[in-house]
């Protein structure tokens, strides 16, 4: 749809959302292939029984026992956790809380996940961006600079795309830049890939942190959309205000809360393992190929990659049914694609692709 149609049931919708470009979500990019590498997605569903049969009754807002599991893996008190739909909410649910639309700003730092924007311009509330370095970590001189009017700063660690931690002395340095002034999110959805970078032992000294979580990745749960925030109580309890009332059905939490039963926790622990051999396999294998221009180092499970010729790349293992994510459009990333992580016989397929066209 075009920003000028104002007529009809379009012309309705607030001009921010008219002009709205949506999140590019892997499932709504489609595609007819077999070997999805495009979405970060654990390759092998993990199987669960329903054990509520409750569903005449609304669930609990905040399932009690998904709380205090989670709260026991993160190291953190039932108090600092808030669960929701998906960190996609988590991230929504902050904005909503902090940013006044047409005064307040968020600010983020790409090549990073796209998120943080998409849901800003939702909401008509601005979206000020500092480029990462030449090495994709922060530029504290600019953002700085940029800080006036900005309400909430997103920080992806390891940041999404690019695979890598941002230093943790600069997140400090962004903690103290920020004191009294903005609230500061670090994204660790694939934290359980490096699990020592996480932040949550910082909570009790920054009440302003909050850490945004996932069971989409090393949970091997996308599909039921679920994610946590850390914060301190005061932060959690303005999340509350403005969560739905019922943000997780009855089976959600009941599979959120045996997903983090010790016997869970364990059995991620191993996908992850899996997933960290399988992660080499692949970057050796990349190594091998003439096409491979660079294979950046990774912390989670994706790898991005540049092409020589990534459009050529893309094309020809779309044509195959290996679905990629296409990363050209972000600044710094040209040429780069972003492989997830699948299994020892998606990887295959990705290699004896490249290898047959001669990429
Ligand atoms: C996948 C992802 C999310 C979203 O997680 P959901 O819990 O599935 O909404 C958030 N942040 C980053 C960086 C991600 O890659």
């Amino acid at each position: 749809m075009s920003i000028e149609e104002t007529s009809g049931v379009a012309g309705l919708a607030r001009e921010n959302v008219r002009r709205l470009t949506p999140y590019q979500s892997a499932r709504r990019l489609g595609g007819s292939g077999d070997v999805w590498l495009n979405a970060n997605e654990f390759p092998q569903a993990v199987e669960f029984q329903l054990t509520r049969q409750t569903l005449n009754r609304y669930p609990e807002c905040q399932p009690q026992a998904v709380i205090e599991r989670y709260a026991r893996y993160a190291g953190v008190a039932p108090e600092q956790v808030l669960v929701s739909r998906g960190a996609d909410e988590g991230i929504e649910l902050l904005i909503r809380a902090f940013c006044e639309p047409g005064r307040d700003a968020i600010l983020y730092c790409p090549p990073t996940y796209g998120m943080y924007g998409v849901s800003a311009e939702t909401f008509g509330v601005e979206r000020r961006t500092v480029p990462a370095l030449a090495d994709w970590q922060l530029d504290m001189q600019s953002i700085a600079s940029a800080l006036e009017g900005v309400k909430v700063v997103y920080v992806c660690s390891p940041n999404n795309p690019t695979g890598q931690l941002i230093n943790p002395q600069d997140l400090r340095a962004l903690l103290e830049l920020t004191r009294d002034r903005a609230i500061v999110v670090a994204d660790e959805a694939y934290i359980e890939f490096c699990p020592r970078a996480t932040l949550a032992g910082w909570l009790n000294d920054y009440p302003h942190l909050v850490i945004l979580r996932t069971l989409s990745k090393a949970f091997a749960l996308a599909g039921l959309r679920c994610g946590f925030t850390l914060a301190s109580p005061e932060v959690i309890a303005l999340l509350l205000k403005v969560i739905a009332p019922y943000p997780l059905s009855t089976p959600v939490a009941d599979i959120a809360a045996q997903a983090l039963t010790p016997q869970g926790i364990d059995a991620m622990r191993e996908r992850v393992a899996q997933i960290l051999a399988e992660r080499r396999y692949l970057i050796d294998a990349l190594g091998t190929i003439s096409g491979v221009k660079q294979v950046f180092a990774s912390e989670t499970n994706y790898i991005l990659v540049r092409f020589a010729d990534s459009g050529r790349v893309f094309k020809t293992l779309w044509d195959r049914g290996i679905i990629l994510r296409d990363q050209n459009q972000q600044p710094s990333l040209s040429g780069c694609l972003r492989i997830t992580v699948g299994t020892r016989q998606e990887s295959q397929r990705v290699i004896d692709a490249l290898r047959a066209e001669q990429v």
